[in-house]
């Protein structure tokens, strides 16, 4: 998703694009990550990643492409699970293409071979979910072979699953030439362009549960940013390890001596690192739970911190109002519930309001700014939750790595 433009941000991907294949007339394996949320009935509940993908979709269209896309949906485990069946998806795609899109029941075997041989230009199949299979998540050589068999090309645009090995990512890749689709190429171009040069001051605001989660974000960022800012459940390591009370907040104790080496070795580089200077605490996280505001030095016995405070709110969106590039990824609080959503709320409208670029990590962030009605205003929300992550940790994507690579 992509909203307020700031400053452009060259990419830096080095491997081909869908542009660079001929595609006109061919079958073109499009991998995307329509793993979209359902509710108990199997609805489709947000249909964001369907939409992420159009760009490339209606792209291969235009291009007179035979389009073969294909996804996982869930973790079926190898099964053919019908709650995890696509088909729902197909429905969706075919309004939102307003073109008819045809679904098959499985991703491999001669009949989906004949399905796509008799295919003419233009024409879009929905292949059943992938790991139905168990040769997807496992990686065989011969599930790679088999979806290979279906298309003259390989485009990725799954930017949420390009972390994984598996083989509809890098299987299927060995076999094809095989291109980034946009959504794949514009994620890679924002968030390592976002680490490679960012525009100064350069504030990262790293929240979530652990500090165990985000410790290789931290270590990567550590010497390119301007500022720091930790909320969320990791915030308590590093108040516990200044040798403040934490209650019964979320500690990890055997990250305390790294959560105060982190700090140092930020202070020492001159770069700001904020901690929060108050929270909301509560016995519980109950909905209705008594909830109070303390110092962050007086978290009382039997209590826990579940959301920044508002004296913390204040100091993160003032370090926030300079930045020039601002990269956020884990909430402030336990935001999914009201009582402790406002810290995260907060921050999601200053860093709305702050005139920079301004890139958010996915899964649960891109929830809770949604949620506060601010997406519209971030320049970009990633669609990938773990392979942004491991992106900002500075590793290789697997799915990436697997492209053929610009001559
Ligand atoms: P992560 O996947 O590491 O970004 O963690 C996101 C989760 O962290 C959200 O579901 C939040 O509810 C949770 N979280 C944020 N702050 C706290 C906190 N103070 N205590 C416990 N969980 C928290």
């Amino acid at each position: 998703m992509e909203g307020k433009q700031f400053a452009p941000i060259k990419g830096v991907l080095n491997k081909l694009s869908i542009r660079d294949l001929n595609i006109k007339g061919k079958r073109v394996f499009i991998r995307v990550d329509f793993n979209v949320p359902l509710d108990k009935d199997l609805n489709i509940t947000d249909d964001t990643r369907i939409r992420s993908a159009l760009p490339t979709i209606n792209y291969a269209i235009d291009e007179g492409a035979k389009i073969i896309l294909a996804s996982h949906l869930g973790r079926p485990k190898g099964t053919e699970d019908k709650r995890y069946s696509l088909a729902s998806v197909a429905r969706r795609l075919q309004r939102l293409v307003k073109k008819e899109v045809t679904f098959l029941d499985n991703c491999i075997g001669p009949e989906v071979e004949e399905a796509v041989n008799k295919m003419s230009e233009g024409d879009i199949v929905l292949l059943e979910n992938l790991r139905f299979h168990k040769g997807e998540e496992s990686n065989d050589e011969e599930f790679g072979r088999a979806l290979a068999r279906l298309a003259d090309c390989f485009v990725n645009d799954a930017f949420g699953a390009a972390h994984r090995a598996h083989g509809s990512i890098t299987g299927i890749a060995k076999h094809l030439p095989s291109a980034a689709g946009f959504l794949l190429q514009k994620e890679i171009e924002y968030l390592q362009g976002v680490i490679n040069r960012p525009v100064r001051p350069f504030v990262a605001i790293l929240g979530g549960a652990k500090v165990s989660g985000k410790i290789g974000v931290i270590k990567n960022l550590q010497d390119k940013v301007d500022k720091v800012i930790v909320g969320g459940g990791m915030a308590y390591t590093f108040l516990k390890a200044l040798g403040h009370p934490v209650g019964e907040s979320m500690v990890e104790n055997e990250m305390l001596d790294l959560a105060n080496e982190i700090r140092s070795h930020a202070l020492s580089k001159g770069i700001k690192f904020y901690i929060p200077v108050d929270c909301v605490v509560a016995q519980n996280m109950e909905p209705g739970a008594e909830a109070k505001v303390v110092t962050a030095q007086e978290i009382p016995d039997g209590w826990k911190g579940l959301d920044i405070g508002p004296a913390s709110a204040r100091l993160f969106s003032e370090a926030l109002s300079n930045a020039k590039t601002i990269l956020w990824n884990g909430p402030m609080g336990v935001f999914e519930v009201d009582a402790f959503s406002r810290g995260t709320f907060a921050i999601a409208r200053a860093v709305a309001d702050a005139y920079a670029l301004t890139i958010v990590g996915g899964g649960d962030t891109a929830l809770a700014v949604s949620r506060a009605g601010v997406s519209e205003s971030m320049s970009f929300i990633s669609t990938g939750g773990g392979a942004s992550l491991e992106l900002l940790e500075g590793k290789a994507l697997p799915g990436i790595e697997a492209l053929t690579d610009k001559k």
